[in-house]
């Protein structure tokens, strides 16, 4: 990988804030994108915006064309079997709630067990308390190792005859924590339950091919993966997911609209009511282009050397402390003693460095830690060591400056 030629391709790279380099790291929260997944949304724009699978005219058909080439490109992308099982939503928190809607509530009865785990992000444990709620289910947790890994040890008896739903992160959007799904998959389908995935750290990252972790669903996001913000996917095995309700109603996705009643079309778009996200679709498919160029393999190398380099040079500051496995995928989250997260990123901030403060969405999880907040760098394809030795030399200030 060639980083200085990567950075190229990133126009917003390229610039002071308050005065300094700008140095982002926070790709966990939302990834930049290069000149080549702006261009093709602006090309979209430009020549042929229309609305699919409507009109028969040229800039129609062009913009039908791209947005299935799109789906067609995710499919192959995370090698699911069907093009039938990517379904475009929002991004991971639509695709999920997608799932405990029309899924959840088709499969889970009273006294039925949703299992998922103390580092999931609000969007992957929210929709499964209110499922169990409507339910009146369980939701049992997965209890974690200190260092914020699954009790692997534990999942067979977590996992059991009661259990419904696996409801679990790939990787941990706070402890950065890789998650061993095909075991825990195999685990689920030994009990006769299902396997739901938040993806949205992982696909952006390292090589995911769903038919080899063996998920039943999967869910991610367009803006962490070099994408722009508004599109995700849901992978759902077409058989499942054709017999799933639809949970949004209206155009495209019907076959048939009678005065009082109203069938479905086909898989995908009976779950894409409406105009969908066409640009948008346009733009995650040149990301994904991006991310093949270079190859998931060398992005995943890259960013754990990265994270290894500033996980030593971290650990060099007194008074800092560092959660999750040192085994981890490209993000470190942390606490400096006495410093605030939220006063921490701010200094940082003047120093022109973007680090994310405060509960990550994952307050279960603080909860765990003992901590109200913590900060979290996190690191992509276009970050250098000279930027992690700039954020570590803001830390020092910044440890300086409140002592
Ligand atoms: N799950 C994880 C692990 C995340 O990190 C995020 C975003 O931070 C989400 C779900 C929600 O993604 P989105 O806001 O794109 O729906």
């Amino acid at each position: 990988m060639n980083t200085a030629d990567i950075r190229k391709d990133f126009p917003i790279l390229d610039q002071k804030v308050n005065g300094k380099d700008l140095v982002y790291l926070d790709t966990s929260a939302t990834s930049q994108s290069p000149v080549q997944v702006i261009d093709a949304m602006n090309d979209y724009y430009r020549e042929y915006n229309s609305n699919v699978h409507r009109g028969v005219h040229t800039l129609g058909t062009k913009a039908t064309d791209q947005y299935e080439q799109a789906r067609m490109k995710v499919r192959s992308f995370i090698n699911a079997q069907r093009f039938e099982e990517i379904v475009f939503t929002r991004g991971t928190t639509a695709s999920i709630n997608l799932v405990a809607r029309s899924f959840g509530d088709a499969v889970i009865e009273e006294g039925d067990e949703i299992v998922v785990t103390e580092m999931e992000h609000h969007a992957n444990i929210v929709p499964w308390q209110e499922l169990a709620k409507r339910k009146n289910a369980r939701l049992v947790f997965i209890p974690l190792e200190s260092d914020g890994s699954i009790k692997i040890e534990s999942l067979e008896s977590v996992i059991n005859e009661k259990t419904k739903i696996v409801a679990v992160a790939h990787v941990s959007n706070v402890l950065g924590t890789i998650n061993d799904i095909k075991r825990i998959a195999e685990t689920a389908h030994q009990n006769d339950a299902y396997i739901s995935v938040d993806g949205a750290q992982a696909v952006p990252h390292m090589k995911v091919d769903v038919q080899d972790l063996g998920v039943d669903f999967y869910a991610f996001s367009g803006h962490k993966m070099l994408g722009p913000t508004g599109i995700g996917v849901l992978y759902g095995k077409a058989q499942l997911l054709d017999e799933m309700e639809p949970v949004e109603y209206g155009g495209d996705m019907i076959d048939f609209v009678g005065m009082y009643e109203s069938t479905w079309t086909d898989l995908p778009v009976k779950f894409e009511a409406g105009t969908p996200m066409i640009a948008e679709a346009v733009g995650l498919a040149a990301a994904i282009d991006y991310i093949e160029s270079i190859g998931p393999d060398h992005i995943l190398n890259y960013e754990q050397e990265l994270t290894k380099y500033a996980y030593d040079r971290m650990s060099e500051i007194d008074g800092i402390e560092i959660y999750g496995p040192k085994e981890r995928a490209g993000l470190i989250t942390f606490n400096l003693e006495d410093v605030h997260p939220h006063d921490l990123a701010t200094a940082l901030d003047s120093e022109g460095v973007a680090v994310r403060a405060g509960h990550h969405c994952a307050q279960p999880l603080m909860k765990w830690l003992g901590v109200s907040a913590t900060a979290r760098a996190s690191f992509y394809i276009y970050n250098t060591k000279e930027e992690i030795d700039i954020f570590i030399e803001g830390l020092k200030r910044t440890k300086e400056f409140f002592s």
